[in-house]
């Protein structure tokens, strides 16, 4: 029997058009399905068009609308395929990782570098290699597939803004590749015998990238103006020990606030403990560590987690359980 699929439409460049101010999404989800008409003779796809928004715009708001799709046609459909722009879909893969957990059935991110109406597009092989993915049967949850790569949703991210090899799988392997239409299938993504629906975010998360010479004043200034702070380091991560910065972070975090180390290095992730300017951070309690973990995938996880958090000890608790196989290296 042909699997039932729902293409949710979404923007991005793979439904985008020249105009006078640039690319601009317009095209519908179905005319998108209705330039690779192959797929209609593989599965039976409903098609919604969502938004139409470079993924520039989308944000907290729009995963909600997502999930909230999901969740409504769960029982209809064998799986999902969502059309989306390159830029962020790499925090919407996260999101839609803890606000739809365990789902058996795939929930498939795709989009593509150039519109679908270009002679030279990836726009086809993408949306071909995603019903693939998502009529498959044999992955579950929230996936990326991009130029043949099927990428686990907390562990990917966006590597080049111009080639077609947008994506890479950080810290962890690809869990597929889709070579001629065919899935080679390496990992088979966790599930249980039913998703886990959740239907809040809290959006005060905030990210300060460290450079040569960030003071306290910045990070006072956003300690103060969010609920969650992630402080992207260097290397393995530390923190400058001048102007007090160290105790700003302790005491944030004493104070019920959620504050995660992590590191600006792409590859192989955190280890405070490692340097002096890192090590009492390390221990300091209610400090926490993003390990291997990506800073897309710990965006997401903060803004689900704040939500449920009713006592400081439920923070780390959450935040260091694995959901997706989004944190896998920490110690102990
Ligand atoms: N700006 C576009 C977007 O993210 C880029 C793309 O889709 O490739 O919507």
């Amino acid at each position: 029997m042909k699997k039932r699929i729902l293409f949710i439409g979404t923007g991005g460049t793979i439904a985008s058009e020249l105009s006078d101010e640039g690319l601009l999404p317009g095209l519908g989800a179905s005319s998108l399905l209705g330039s690779v008409p192959d797929i209609a003779g593989a599965c039976e796809v409903e098609s919604v068009q969502l938004y139409d928004l470079d993924s520039t715009n989308i944000g907290p708001e729009q995963w909600l609308g997502m999930a909230e799709r999901i969740r409504d046609n769960y029982a209809y459909f064998d799986g999902f395929v969502i059309s989306h722009g390159t830029d962020t879909m790499a925090y919407t893969a996260a999101a839609l990782s803890y606000l739809v957990q365990g789902s058996p059935k795939p929930v498939v991110l795709t989009g593509a570098q150039k519109p679908i109406g270009f002679e030279t597009t990836d726009s086809k092989q993408n949306l071909r290699d995603a019903f693939a993915v998502a009529c498959d049967g044999g992955i579950h949850g929230v996936c990326i597939v991009f130029n043949g790569r099927v990428i686990l949703g907390t562990r990917a991210r966006k590597t080049h803004s111009k080639s077609f090899d947008a994506f890479s799988s950080i810290n962890y392997p690809n869990i597929a590749d889709v070579r001629d239409g065919r899935l080679m299938r390496y990992i088979e993504p966790e599930c249980f015998a039913r998703p886990r629906f959740y239907t809040r975010l809290d959006t005060r998360v905030a990210l300060l990238k460290l450079i040569p010479g960030t003071g306290p004043e910045l990070l006072r200034y956003m300690l103060e103006g969010s609920r969650a702070l992630i402080i992207e380091s260097f290397g393995v991560g530390g923190l400058p020990e001048r102007g007090g910065m160290h105790e700003l972070v302790k005491a944030a975090a004493l104070s019920g606030k959620a504050v995660v180390m992590t590191t600006q290095v792409q590859n192989e992730g955190s280890d405070l403990a490692v340097y002096g300017t890192g090590s009492a951070l390390a221990r300091s309690p209610g400090v926490l560590e993003a390990w291997d973990m990506t800073t897309e995938a710990a965006v997401a996880k903060l803004m689900w987690l704040l939500p449920q958090v009713k006592v400081p000890g439920d923070i780390p608790r959450l935040f260091y359980t694995p959901v997706s196989k989004d944190i896998l290296s920490m110690p102990g």
